[in-house]
């Protein structure tokens, strides 16, 4: 059978993850120093763990309701109302529904909001799914072209709006800079967004890695202090005009889980959760229950170490090359010298060959000058990294 012949032209467009180019190369290594994984190297809390076996001997292995089970929406409405000041209503006219991952929650709203021809702003370097969202909605994904200091403000953004925008995805701290916007450009942003009468939505899938300089926001409600700018902490009605996405993977190590959230306008996530149920019909219930337990988990120690690595990471590359300091995340986005004259790809794979892993930043862009590194991994590998780098970055 000629299944080239029946695949559908979406599908055609969809291009394979340069990651996974890298990654492929790298099995080849015997024991690689990687600073190219997305996902926390700490151990997940035993509390967590012990929550999805409860769940699985209790026999909580059924279908739950699509949006998720009530406990953990619940705890997360209280979390929201205490960190973004936003104020639900009944447990049936939900405010926050669980996704399937972060992935599952920017699916359903590209799904709900982007009709053939559509466009969606977002910054370029983004998160790879980003385009290939669009694409998957027969829509575009127009880029904010947000070098050299990686900040997305509504300056940048003003002038791609058109008739057929529908949002502006924003991603704060980002990946792949680790840039955390201030509250004055997340509410300049909002205003714009408002003015021009489209959605904001906010991909806040690492605001639990906000490093102390990143924590600039004084108006939060919160017993420990300073908080990740939002654009959702704005104002009382941002509820209404921003659609905040979180997850659960990155912040407690259970990517695999694969679960997420979504808040915002009620209308929204009615029609989300509409979607969901004809797809993924719910996110998996154990790791539902694992999450509930998540709730409770403290994780500061290991934000702790990362802002510590993160030092490291720019103490040692910065006088070699230029990098945004990253206030969040855990990665940086480090500009290849001009001298060296190769791009982004070249120098990832003449890394490979020192048996070092990074991300080319033409994988996140439409430019391919930087790489990604990933400082989600072991304190010496990391040091080893950052030598072979140095001295590649040097011209040794
Ligand atoms: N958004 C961003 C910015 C990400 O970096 C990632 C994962 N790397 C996701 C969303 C998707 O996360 P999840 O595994 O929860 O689907």
């Amino acid at each position: 059978m000629d299944i080239q012949h029946l695949l559908s032209d979406r599908t055609r467009d969809i291009k394979v993850s340069g990651i996974r180019r890298i990654l492929e190369l790298g099995t080849q290594l015997d024991d690689p120093i990687n600073l190219s994984i997305g996902q926390p190297d700490f151990p997940v809390p035993d509390t967590i763990k012990q929550a999805a076996i409860d769940a699985i001997a209790q026999d909580r292995n059924g279908y739950t309701l699509t949006q998720g089970i009530p406990e953990l929406r619940t705890r997360i409405e209280a979390h929201l109302a205490h960190d973004l000041g936003w104020s639900f209503g009944k447990a049936d006219d939900p405010g926050v529904m669980l996704t399937s991952g972060t992935s599952g929650a920017l699916l359903l709203a590209f799904l709900i909001l982007m009709d053939p021809g559509d466009e969606i702003i977002i910054p370029d370097p983004y998160f790879v799914m980003y385009p290939q969202l669009a694409a998957i909605c027969g829509g575009t994904a127009v880029r904010c072209d947000i070098y050299p200091d990686f900040r997305m403000t509504a300056e940048l953004v003003a002038p791609l709006i058109t008739e057929r925008t529908k949002a502006v995805l924003f991603n704060s701290p980002g990946n792949p800079t680790g840039v955390v916007a201030t509250r004055a450009e997340c509410k300049d942003l909002l205003e714009l967004c408002r003015a021009k009468g489209v959605l904001l939505i906010s991909d806040e899938i690492y605001d639990a890695f906000t490093f102390s300089d990143g924590l600039s926001d004084t108006t939060a409600n919160t017993p420990h202090g300073n908080v990740c700018p939002s654009p959702a902490r704005i104002d009382a009605a941002a509820a209404e005009d921003v659609l905040v996405i979180r997850g659960f993977g990155k912040s407690y190590g259970i990517t695999g889980w694969r679960m997420g959230y979504a808040a915002g306008p009620k209308a929204l996530l009615a029609e989300m959760a509409k979607t969901q149920m004809y797809t993924f019909v719910c996110p998996p219930s154990i790791a539902q229950w694992g999450c509930l337990a998540a709730m409770d988990a403290d994780i500061s120690m290991h934000v702790a170490e990362y802002e510590s690595r993160r030092d490291l990471v720019v103490r040692t590359l910065s006088p070699v090359a230029s990098l945004p300091v990253p206030s969040g995340a855990f990665y940086a986005f480090v500009e290849i010298p001009k001298s060296l004259g190769c791009t982004g790809t070249e120098f990832c794979e003449r890394a490979i060959e020192r048996n070092l892993l990074t991300i080319p930043g033409g994988v996140f862009s439409d430019r391919d000058t930087h790489i990604r590194l990933s400082f989600a991994t072991r304190r010496d590998k990391l040091e080893q990294g950052l030598g072979i780098l140095t001295d590649m970055l040097t011209g040794k």
